[in-house]
């Protein structure tokens, strides 16, 4: 089969490249492939009473099929250049911006119209934050909230079923290089192209190392973040909540200067299981729909770790990290703060009398035998610092659940135009290593979209 562009993964970096491409060249043939399920047939077995953890599905659920990683994610678009990657380092700062704005607009007339924008600007938890050491990042975010969030995407997918092919369970093998352009090799066929976008996201990490190895693409060692997610009633964090929806605080931690930050507020949400190639981590989301609340906000607390020479393998570390909690905990663990500070496990009795009430069951274990020293003193630091803002933070009950591990890809060597060495060859989105949010990735897509309907 010829196309005109292949773009390979159906996240937003895909599907936003597929929606400007179609509109802006609508003369083109377009073809996604995509080694997970169509959206209406993604669904995670972990129900929590039947299953109750990970059975390593051949694709995973959560993170693979039409909408990618995003699509079960509390769909918060923060639009900033503070956070969420460095694609403003790539194309500048304000073409940054003004894509992710464009990026909010499709999503509102998808089925987002409605949802609310929340601003730093002008607010006074940037000088509260300030006299307790802590730092509120500036941001925008719209939060579409998990179930808007799929209506948007089933709404997208409705658009462009008839104006793209749509290849499910159809993971790419190979890309080649091809006198007129790319072949790729899905389910044993190939597939040839003049233009090829590649927008593979976390989960394709490994395959997208393995391309950039084979067909000669310099990659960069990254980061990997590794932490915990913190899980308390809503009330101690509502005042910043419902003005913000979430805030980006940062803290230098006084023991070692580590950084230490909160990621992915999710006001009266849930936690949940994440699963990377096979190994299960912690997340977290929450719905737009009230009746879908619950009675605890949660959100990650992260510290990044950089690593030089001669260590490339940062996300093995964090990998490792992660295994260790699956082996002591078959899974995710979950831990009080009061036992953590007190040296001991929780136990199912201890989790059981806990005001806090666990959204996710994880095993009680404990997490000062898995994350490093360094991390988890930053950690617990960084809870007394929170307290200073948040009343009832560093309570007993807090619920620690470890580990959470952002892994990042290598990054690709790609130009400003986000083309590899090979013109007509991109990679964007997650995938690229630049971007690590849903509002980059879905602008890096719309950018490649332009760049080739040009
Ligand atoms: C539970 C959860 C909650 C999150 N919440 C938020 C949030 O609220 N806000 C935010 O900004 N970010 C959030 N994120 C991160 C966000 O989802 C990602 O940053 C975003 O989805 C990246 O988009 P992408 O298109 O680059 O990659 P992805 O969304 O990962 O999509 C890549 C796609 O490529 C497919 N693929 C991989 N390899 C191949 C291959 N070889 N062949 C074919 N297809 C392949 C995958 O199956 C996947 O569907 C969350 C992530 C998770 C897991």
């Amino acid at each position: 089969m010829f196309y005109d562009v292949i773009i390979i993964g159906a996240g937003p970096g895909g599907i936003y490249s597929a929606y400007e491409l179609s509109k802006l060249a609508p003369g083109l043939r377009i073809g996604v492939f995509e080694s997970g399920n169509r959206l209406e047939k993604r669904r995670c077995p972990i129900d929590g009473e039947r299953i109750k953890s990970c059975v390593n599905c051949r694709t995973c659920s959560i993170m693979s099929g039409f909408g990618g990683a995003g699509a079960f994610s509390d769909g918060k678009y923060n639009i900033t250049n503070d956070f969420g990657g460095t694609l403003h380092e790539y194309i500048g700062k304000k073409k940054a911006l003004e894509l992710m704005h464009y990026v909010d607009e499709i999503n509102l007339s998808f089925g987002g119209e409605g949802t609310k924008l929340y601003s730093t600007a002008g607010s006074k938890f940037k000088k509260l934050c300030m006299q307790n050491d802590l730092h509120l990042l500036d941001a925008s975010v719209r939060h579409l909230g998990t179930d808007i969030n799929y209506k948007v995407l089933e709404n997208l997918y409705e658009h462009l079923k008839n104006r793209v092919d749509f290849h499910f369970n159809s993971p790419v093998e190979s890309v080649g290089i091809t006198k007129t352009g790319f072949e790729i090799v899905s389910l044993g066929e190939t597939h040839t192209c003049e233009k090829c976008v590649i927008s593979v996201g976390r989960s394709g990490s490994k395959w997208m190392e393995s391309v950039c190895r084979a067909i000669g693409i310099g990659t960069r060692s990254n980061r990997v973040d590794i932490g915990v997610r913190v899980e308390l009633p809503c009330e101690v964090f509502s005042h910043l909540t419902d003005e913000l929806y979430e805030g980006k605080i940062v803290y230098r931690t006084q023991k070692y200067g580590d950084l230490v930050r909160t990621f992915c507020m999710n006001p009266k949400g849930a936690v949940v299981n994440e699963n990377t190639n096979g190994i299960v981590t912690v997340n977290g989301h929450s719905y737009e729909d009230p009746a879908r609340h619950t009675q605890n906000t949660n959100f990650a607390l992260l510290v990044s770790k950089h690593f030089s020479e001669p260590f490339k393998d940062s996300n093995g570390y964090g990998e490792s990290i992660a295994r260790l909690s699956n082996m002591l905990g078959g899974g995710v663990m979950v831990q009080r703060f009061g036992d953590l500070i007190r040296g001991q496990r929780s136990t199912e009795k201890r989790i059981a009398e806990s005001f806090t009430v666990p959204t996710l069951a994880a095993t009680p274990g404990d997490l000062s035998l898995v994350l490093p020293k360094r991390i988890l003193d930053g950690i617990i630091e960084m809870i007394y610092a929170l307290d200073k803002i948040a009343p009832g933070t560093a309570n007993d009950d807090t619920l620690l659940y470890g580990v959470e591990v952002k892994f990042y890809n290598m990054e690709a060597e790609v130009s400003e135009r986000l083309e590899t060495r090979y013109p007509g060859l991109y990679i964007i989105g997650d995938g690229s290593g630049i971007t690590h949010s849903l509002s980059h990735a879905s602008a890096s897509g719309v950018f490649v979209a332009r760049e080739i309907a040009n």
